[in-house]
């Protein structure tokens, strides 16, 4: 399952040189070129996915539990203070390159990063309705 147009299929399979940090059979885990913060990293699986919808159940697993492996070992080695693991699917969210990844960032106090959003005030009915309609039930 590859793209022969996308980069991160390239780099997944070594045809492209990275910065890498872990390798299996299913995926690489490579510096990011344009880092956050001291340490970025993203997890590519070697097989091309869009995003998080396409993403096979089992490859989703799998993901999780490296990202989980990978950060424990970026508190031990860069004594990182924090972390986010971040995930963007389609453009609107601010995916750019259209090859499932995981961002996994250290965070250090002082970095001046920041990874947030707009807190919205909705009403509790507000919070109900999309409640129910994200979980199918009658509005
Ligand atoms: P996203 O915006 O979630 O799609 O993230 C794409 C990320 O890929 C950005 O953080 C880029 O800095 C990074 N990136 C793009 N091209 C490369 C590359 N050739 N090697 C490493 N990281 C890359
Ligand atoms: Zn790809």
């Amino acid at each position: 399952m590859r793209d022969d147009t996308c980069i991160f299929c390239k780099i997944a399979a070594g045809e492209i040189p990275s910065k890498t940090l872990y390798e299996d059979g299913e995926f690489r885990v490579i510096l990011d070129l344009g880092p956050a913060t001291k340490g970025h990293a993203l997890i590519l699986p070697k097989n091309h996915y869009r995003n998080l919808f396409e993403l096979p159940q089992d490859q989703a697993e799998k993901a999780i539990v490296l990202a989980k492996k990978m950060a424990l070992q970026m508190r031990d080695k860069l004594h990182c203070d924090g972390f986010n693991l971040v995930q963007n699917n389609e453009e609107v969210a601010g995916q750019t390159v259209f090859h499932f990844h995981m961002h996994l960032i250290p965070r250090y106090k002082g970095d001046g990063q920041k990874i947030g959003w707009k807190p919205g005030k909705p009403e509790e009915a507000e919070l109900e309705a999309v409640r129910k309609e994200i979980a199918g039930e009658e509005p």
